[in-house]
């Protein structure tokens, strides 16, 4: 095997999408994978707009939208005055070619990705393969594998890091995960129910803020997805049974309290930005350089940025169409943007959910009712002026 390779660790969206765009600019991959198949977790849910534009281009836009939903208009309501305000994204239809979200479950990428990598020739995948170490010199990087009980050693030209919150390459590494951990944890509750029947005029994609208890109502091909944020005192146990979870739905619409419940789920929920997205020729993508809150889906849709932004820069380098240092500009325009973007508008977002609710309900109205400002806040909250304002960093 040559190891005239990019390696990458983990195929999750961000080290697929990296994969898929390095195979199509003619760079030979092997991606290292320690799950024994793709995973099927319900995490992400929120594709948008610029992200679509770019899996247009790895061939992937179009079956994602197939098995999606597309939500051209999101709304914030609150428990007091119902609908705040409604915002559609056909107002920067000049600006991308995906003028919506698209809401469908990570893992449909992930598959439709895969898929379109399989039969190409400088693609390999192995599954069952747990990175686990990290050496360099200036010549390629060697990574440890943990593979069926025993440790064999792979070796490539680069290494991207894409394995994850708990990366074993950022670990390996020496790169700290600055920031912190909320005290209060994330509970995803999925039901069949029509909220379509019981709210007049609802969308696919609903922000509820209330000081109390806000939570948002995310539609999915057949399937609704509630988040809660839990703060009470409680086990991880309790507050994942279903008395719990009901108890919380009851909240939802007053009057309907017992709903039929597909998945529970409770995260943990953290601000994390690691302290340099590149060492020599590893690079952290995705949730291994960048954890927020899901407050706006940017986690993954970022993650997907730094992906492109990092191999369209790879692929120059590989056909020597750049110097090296072009990649330098990975770190400063991904690290830069992730801190003063995705970090600070999921935090914002976050707090404006929980907050008492008259500056927040104000101002968006004023927003909603001025066409300049509408479009402003649409190309901040659709992540366009976050790929314009790291292309400005660097
Ligand atoms: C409830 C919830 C809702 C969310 N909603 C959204 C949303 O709507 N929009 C959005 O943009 N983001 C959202 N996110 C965030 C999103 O899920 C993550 O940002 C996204 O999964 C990151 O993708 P990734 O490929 O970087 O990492 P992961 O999806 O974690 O994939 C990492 C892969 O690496 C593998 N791996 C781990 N360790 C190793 C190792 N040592 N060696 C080899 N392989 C390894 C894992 O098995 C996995 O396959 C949400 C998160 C949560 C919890």
């Amino acid at each position: 095997m040559s190891n005239e390779r990019v390696l990458i660790a983990g195929a999750g969206p961000v080290g697929l999408a990296a994969a898929a765009n390095l195979v199509r600019r003619g760079v030979p991959v092997t991606v290292l994978e320690a799950g024994a198949g793709l995973s099927e977790e319900s995490r992400a849910s929120t594709f948008h707009p610029p992200t679509l534009d770019m899996l247009h281009t790895l061939g992937a836009a179009q079956p994602l939208i197939a098995q999606g939903l597309k939500a051209p208009q999101f709304q914030y309501r609150n428990k007091a005055h119902g609908l705040l305000a409604q915002f559609d994204f056909g107002a920067i239809a000049d600006a991308t070619q995906h003028p919506y979200r698209v809401q469908c479950e990570q893992s449909k990428l992930t598959r439709i990705l895969l898929d379109g990598l399989h039969h190409e020739p400088n693609f390999e995948i192995a599954f069952g393969s747990e990175v686990a170490g990290v050496t360099q010199d200036g010549a390629g990087v060697e990574v440890a594998i943990e593979r069926n009980g025993k440790t064999e050693r792979r070796a490539g030209r680069f290494l991207i890091g894409a394995d994850g919150a708990s990366s074993a390459v950022r670990h390996a590494l020496g790169i700290e995960f600055e920031g912190f951990t909320w005290p209060d944890r994330l509970l995803v509750v999925s039901t069949p129910f029509d909220f379509h029947s019981v709210i007049p005029g609802l969308t696919a994609v609903n922000y509820v803020a209330d000081p109390v208890r806000w939570h948002f109502l995310l539609q999915i091909p057949e399937l609704w997805r509630i988040m809660f944020l839990v703060n009470e005192d409680g086990s991880d146990e309790r507050v994942q049974t279903r008395g719990f979870a009901q108890s919380l739905m009851s909240t939802v619409v007053p009057g309907i309290s017992n709903y039929d419940i597909d998945h529970i789920t409770l995260y943990k929920v953290h601000q994390r930005v690691a302290k340099t997205f590149q060492r020599g020729r590893a690079f952290l993508v995705g949730d291994a350089a960048h954890i927020n809150n899901p407050l706006g889906g940017m986690g993954m849709n970022g993650g997907i940025h730094d992906a492109i932004n990092l191999t369209d820069r790879l692929a120059e380098v590989w056909h020597g169409e750049k110097p090296a240092a072009e990649l330098d500009r990975f770190d400063k325009q991904r690290r830069g943007v992730t801190l003063e973007y995705i970090q600070k508008y999921t935090i914002q977002n976050k707090q404006n959910l929980e907050s008492p609710g008259d500056e927040f309900r104000q101002n968006l109205q004023a927003i909603a009712a001025d066409a300049a400002r509408t479009r402003d806040y649409l190309m901040r909250v659709s992540m366009i002026a976050s790929l314009a304002r790291a292309a400005e960093l660097g």
